[in-house]
């Protein structure tokens, strides 16, 4: 199927279009940099830009892709997860376009999207290879098991306290480098060694393996790299920005791949894919690569530049729906900030 995907869940505004796995554009506008002096995304900024840049983003997707309206066969919007104000704009705008083209309407999952958004890439999921992802975003950090995306996802684990990325925006915060904070430290990281500082793996001590085996915790690791710049700051020490951003990835992208490919194996999933922002990571990368390999286990991770927030993997997701066979949402749909990863689409009320 032809499918526009809207996507407006946080602070960036994506318009995508696909056919069925096939990306035919993927329009994307970020209002990060207003955000920047805040340290962290304001919602009625976010909203306000999306209000701005969501016609033009509109326009040149549909002008990348070379389609017309009329061909579509429906439009997908993110209902959910995200902030609400922001959330309604890319909604509002999917529901004109619904009435005025006579388009069917699915509000869909954004994590769910995180998900998919790798078919675009590497093409559909192997019915014969059981599937679990990886979900490391923003606001989320899980291992779900993949039946199918559209109606079989069952979350096996999950933080009990800040998502990854969260706690890259704060290191960052701490270590004085910029918002956002992934970016940033993937790039200093470069140049330090992940040696240097030993910090905390979350929920890998024996005890928590028992309730927490495929749970995740990034609270502790943040405050232990807080104390440890304090301590050194209070001896008047310079901070060796490069080996602290270098031993905090290697603390993530070591917990995350070490219970990613323990959960393949208890629950016999030959493929793991990766998904979300903080799958852009190059340390997280590198190393599920390595520890998949000599597990056997098939890695798809989609290129850097899918992973963060667009509109193409809205529409993919959206493809899948419609594919299903799915009825379309009301076109009363609503946003919902707490939608669960389970419910990959909003159906109409029985
Ligand atoms: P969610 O998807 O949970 O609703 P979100 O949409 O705000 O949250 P994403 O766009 O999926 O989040 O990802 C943004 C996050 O990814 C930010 O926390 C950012 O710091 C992180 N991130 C981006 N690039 C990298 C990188 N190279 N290394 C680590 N983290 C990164
Ligand atoms: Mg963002
Ligand atoms: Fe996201």
């Amino acid at each position: 199927p032809l499918v526009l995907g809207i996507e407006s869940s946080c602070d960036e505004t994506g318009v995508g279009i696909v056919r069925g796995d096939q990306m035919l554009a993927n329009e994307v506008a970020s209002s990060v940099e207003q955000h920047v002096r805040f340290g962290g995304v304001v919602p009625e900024v976010a909203s306000r830009a999306h209000l701005q840049a969501i016609v033009p983003a509109l326009e040149r997707a549909f002008e990348k892709a070379g389609v017309s309206p009329d061909e579509l066969d429906g439009i997908a919007v993110t209902s959910g997860p995200g902030l609400v104000g922001a959330l309604v704009v890319g909604i509002s705008a999917a529901k004109a376009l619904s009435l005025a083209w006579n388009k069917p309407l699915y509000g869909v999952n954004h994590l769910v999207g995180h998900v998919a958004v790798d078919l675009l890439e590497h093409g559909p999921l192997d019915p014969d290879s059981p599937t679990m992802a990886l979900l490391v975003s923003g606001g989320h950090t899980s291992l779900l098991r993949i039946g199918n995306l559209v109606d079989d996802i069952e979350e096996v684990g999950t933080t009990i306290d800040d998502a990854a990325g969260e706690a890259y925006d704060k290191v960052a915060r701490v270590l004085g480098l910029a918002y956002p904070g992934g970016p940033v430290i993937d790039k200093a990281a470069q140049f330090g060694d992940p040696t240097a500082i030993r910090f905390p793996r979350g929920l890998t001590a024996k005890h928590d393996l028992e309730k927490h085996r495929f749970d995740f915790s990034f609270s502790g690791l943040k405050t232990a790299v807080s104390r440890w710049v304090e301590t050194e700051q209070a001896a008047g020490r310079e901070i060796p920005v490069n080996d602290v951003a270098a031993s905090f990835q290697e603390a993530v992208a070591d917990v995350l791949t070490a219970k990613a490919v323990d959960a393949c194996q208890r629950f016999g999933a030959t493929t793991l894919l990766l998904g979300g922002g903080v799958a852009a990571n190059s340390r997280l990368r590198g190393l599920l690569e390595e520890r998949t390999a000599a597990a056997g286990i098939i890695l798809r991770r989609p290129r850097p530049g899918l992973c963060t927030d667009n509109g193409a993997m809205i529409a993919v997701l959206g493809a899948q729906v419609i594919a299903s066979g799915a009825a379309p949402s009301p076109i009363l749909l609503g946003a919902d900030s707490g939608m669960p990863v389970s419910r990959s689409y909003e159906a109409p009320a029985a």
